[in-house]
């Protein structure tokens, strides 16, 4: 019998992860509880192989490019480490498909940073902490709600993500207290939706999120 430490729940059959947190699970598996289907012809580690060899093709003809231009073309240097990020991100997502709020987190977050990398690399005109952050940072819970509603997930299953999106948006304060962020007034509005939308949650929905956290942390 394999077990979830994190859910506490016992799992028949041969399973990878856990069908609840798809997180990692113990103990000796079983024969299948119900028959498997044959695999598809294409699954994603064949996939994943697939985006491999191509990303070392092309990283190939990008350091052969940049190495025969007597390293002057800068942008195949960035095609490089742009090719790198791609794959790290195409790797993640596949890892994160089974779980589509967090995917959907994680690939907000990642392209926050990305989007700060890119406008540090090209001058700083700061457009990523004016304008892409504040809208980026208020979109993401209500993708987050509009996906937990359709999926008729309980508010349980979702309320962390929103709590770390409200806790993540704070960081506009640190380009506006650098000085970086020039032309604040986006950055501030999009934390003031955020703390108003977490008083909302907080008071009508606090008992939600208590069973939501302690069920992450596994109180
Ligand atoms: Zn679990």
């Amino acid at each position: 019998m394999q077990v979830c430490p994190k859910c506490n729940i016992k799992i028949r059959g041969d399973k990878r992860c856990c069908p609840l947190c798809q997180g990692n699970i113990t103990g000796e598996p079983e024969d299948n509880a119900f028959k498997v289907l044959p695999a598809r012809k294409v699954n994603t580690v064949t996939l994943f192989r697939i985006c491999v060899f191509l990303f070392i093709i092309y990283e190939v003809v990008m350091g052969t490019i940049y190495q025969f231009s007597g390293y002057r073309f800068r942008w195949a240097l960035f095609a490089i480490i742009w090719g790198i990020v791609g794959i790290i991100d195409i790797r993640v997502a596949l890892y994160l498909r089974g779980n589509i709020i967090k995917l959907i987190t994680f690939e907000t977050f990642f392209g926050i940073i990305i989007t700060y990398i890119i406008d540090r690399m090209t001058g700083g005109y700061a457009f990523s902490v004016t304008w892409v952050n504040p809208i980026a940072f208020v979109l993401l819970p209500v993708v987050t709600v509009i996906i937990g509603v359709s999926a008729k997930l309980r508010i349980v299953d979702y309320a962390v993500y929103l709590l770390v999106d409200v806790l993540a948006s704070m960081s506009q304060i640190i380009p506006i207290v650098s000085g970086f962020n020039r032309f604040t007034y986006p950055a501030v509005l999009s934390m003031g939706i955020m703390v108003v939308f977490a008083a909302f949650v907080l008071i009508f929905r606090r008992r939600d999120l208590i069973n939501a956290t302690s069920k992450y942390l596994n109180i």
